[in-house]
């Protein structure tokens, strides 16, 4: 038997938009090369265990091999095979029937790997590769005849006897001047490793240096007798395909390393085992985060049937998910499509909500089984709790119950237990409850002092999140604030109905408020008296709670206040105390007066870490004469000029004239 014929009369156009607009993505050949190699194979071996195929398959091993000197490469396996009718059917009719919209769809696509999938063009981008591509196939039906196609990459094609012995298929590809690069051990070596190497049947990968003496057998097929490299690519039972219950911790940390070979152990993982209503398998790793901003992407590799597709694996994985690590198998999740399609997907949305049900089942889960060890891992695992309750409704609801707080002392309370703790402390006089926060508690230090005297606790909230996660907390819990420990005077904080009593009259306290402000004399620095405590400092530096959380919220991108929050200047409060005994001497409004005002503001700004530049040099040359009492108020400054935003931020363009007296 010998035949010529056309592959079909709409596709001449095909074979020269695979041979150059796929280019950039030639290496998925091999992929879907080696993939029919797989599903033939996973064919005979279901139709042995069905008791339809009565011989025995013997050895299933893929092979790949390269010749070096005849330029070809080679794909060889032990599956169903085909004969000459299913060649015809398979390979010219059926990959083609959807050339025509192919080639009308392809005008418009970015991405070559989206169309091969989706018009079924898998095995004919061996021609982005391959001048010559050869089939010799032996069906396992019984009294098959072996078949061999040669197709030179134009619309027609050979079909006739072929000579092949065994059960199988072998695809030749002769590989065209561009594309020489496949003969090299390494890039197969890496294009295997990359999307096989998981794939549930074995793959070998050999070089035949010397097979050009060897030829083809008698019976046509080639030799592999002087394969000179010979490895196995693939593990062909990851431990996804695995049940639970088969496996040890120690395999899921050891399939973590192969993954991620220099990445600390993960904190914990989740196996994914759903057959309904859609089928999928993986396992998530919850990784160490070792600081905030590492934040790493595309760690989870997405598979379909063990073949490798994508590491960008968006549409699939809930946004906040995305920081996990590991595999996601799913023959269900249309791969090829484009993402719009992708996110409209119905699959694929119930896909994302498994995953985060998932996730969050096993977070309680932990919890419930071991609290301490939960507390243990928060601060590993807050970036996901917190990214995924703020971002996602539904896994707000399942988590809101066990996300952890912890305050200065270092002790752990959900949301609610925290809620009821400050209760009788921290309600204010609307009934609110005003939860307290530091975001460095290095830098407040004296603001967590000043209410930890007032019996107030107060939260260490310093993660990247946790501004998005008090505007969360603040929209979610009922009749519940949240304010960081610097927002406000500290009587202010809390407002309670008892005020403290002033010991100033209303003229001596706009006149104390009027010369700090002659003293500051900067439009970021808004002064405010107020009655606290004499034991609180005599000035101190607020930052309004909304507006600072607002800019940070903008800074870091998102937060919805994008246009308010936009170039919004720094604003500071400058609270001064009435009732300190200071505020009594500064109020007097002589020389040595507006110097206390001014060592207290500047205590103030070094307390908040704003004292820099030429102010700084300024409160160090005036502490050292106040030490050493030999304080003039009329020195003249004989400092540099202030540098531009230092100085702006420290206020230090005092002028002059008030300190001439
Ligand atoms: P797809 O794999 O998406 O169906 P392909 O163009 O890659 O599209 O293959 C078309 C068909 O040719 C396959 O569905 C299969 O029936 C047949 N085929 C391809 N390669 C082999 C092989 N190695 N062994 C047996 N059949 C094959």
């Amino acid at each position: 038997m010998k035949e010529k014929g056309t592959i079909s009369i709409h596709t001449e156009n095909i074979f020269p938009i695979i041979k150059k607009f796929l280019y950039s993505d030639h290496e998925i050949f091999l992929r879907e090369l080696v993939s029919n190699a797989q599903d033939a194979t996973q064919k005979i071996k279901r139709l042995a265990s069905l008791g339809e195929y009565k011989e025995e398959t013997g050895d299933l091993t893929i092979d790949v091999s390269v010749d070096k000197k005849k330029k070809t490469l080679t794909i060889s396996d032990k599956g169903i095979g085909m004969t000459a009718e299913e060649i015809k059917k398979y390979i010219n009719q059926i990959a083609f029937s959807g050339a025509e919209e192919f080639v009308e769809k392809f005008k418009d696509a970015k991405d070559a790997q989206e169309i091969i999938g989706k018009f079924g063009l898998g095995f004919y981008s061996a021609f982005m590769v391959a001048d010559r591509v050869e089939i010799d196939s032996l069906s396992y039906q019984e009294g098959s005849k072996p078949a061999h196609w040669i197709c030179e990459g134009e619309t027609e094609f050979e079909i006739k006897d072929g000579k092949r012995k065994d059960r199988g298929t072998t695809i030749t590809l002769h590989l065209n001047e561009d594309s020489e690069e496949f003969l090299e051990d390494q890039r197969i070596q890496g294009i295997l490793d990359k999307y096989g190497k998981f794939l549930p049947i074995p793959v070998r990968f050999g070089t035949k240096e010397e097979s050009q003496e060897d030829g083809k057998d008698k019976d046509g097929n080639p030799k592999y007798k002087n394969v000179q490299v010979d490895n196995l690519i693939n593990d062909s039972n990851p431990i996804w395909t695995k049940a639970p219950s088969e496996l040890k911790d120690e395999d899921y940390l050891n399939f973590y390393k192969e993954l991620y070979p220099f990445s600390p152990d993960p904190l914990f993982w989740i196996h994914l085992n759903v057959d309904y209503p859609f089928n999928l398998t993986g396992v998530l790793y919850f990784p160490k985060v070792k600081n905030e901003l590492e934040l790493q992407r595309n760690k989870i590799q997405l598979y379909s049937r063990q073949v490798f597709i994508t590491d960008e694996v968006k549409d699939v994985v809930p946004e906040f998910l995305l920081l996990l690590h590991g595999v996601i198998d799913s023959p269900d999740i249309p791969l090829n499509v484009s993402r719009s399609y992708l996110q409209s997907d119905a699959s694929v949305k119930k896909i994302n909500s498994y995953i985060t049900k998932k996730v969050a089942d096993r977070l309680n889960e932990m919890f419930k089984e071991d609290r301490k060890n939960f507390e243990d891992k928060f601060r590993d695992i807050e970036v996901f709790v917190k990214y995924g309750l703020i971002s996602e409704e539904k896994f707000d609801e399942k988590v809101r119950d066990i996300t952890l707080v912890k305050n200065t002392a270092s002790d752990w309370s959900t949301l609610k237990e925290y809620g009821e703790k400050l209760k009788a402390v921290q309600e204010d006089k609307n009934g609110d409850t005003v939860w307290l926060y530091t975001s460095d508690q290095e830098a407040q230090h004296g603001y967590i002092e000043s209410a930890k005297r007032k019996g107030y606790d107060v939260l260490v909230l310093d993660g990247m999140l946790d501004n998005h996660f008090v505007q969360h907390i603040e929209a979610k819990l009922e009749k519940t604030r949240v304010k960081r420990v610097d927002s406000d005077a500290i009587d202010k904080l809390i407002e309670k109905e008892e005020k403290m009593e002033s010991s100033l009259n209303e003229a001596d306290s706009n006149k104390l408020k009027e010369i700090y402000e002659g003293i500051i004399d900067n439009k970021i620095y808004m002064v405010q008296v107020e009655s606290l405590s004499p034991d609180e400092l005599p000035v101190s530096i607020t930052q309004n709670e909304f507006m600072r959380r607002m800019k940070e919220m903008q800074k870091m991108g998102g937060g919805g206040m994008m246009a308010f929050g936009a170039d919004m200047p720094d604003n500071f409060n400058v609270v001064v105390n009435a009732n300190h005994p200071i505020s009594g001497l500064v109020l007097k409004g002589d020389a040595k007066g507006k110097d206390l005002g001014k060592q207290s503001f500047d205590l103030a700004l070094l307390g908040v870490g704003l004292l820099r530049g030429e102010g700084l040099t300024g409160f160090i040359q005036r502490s050292l004469e106040i030490m050493q009492g030999k304080k003039k108020a009329e020195k003249p400054a004989s400092k540099p000029k202030a540098s531009g935003s230092a100085g702006k931020k420290t206020a230090a363009k005092k002028k002059e004239s008030t300190a001439k007296k």
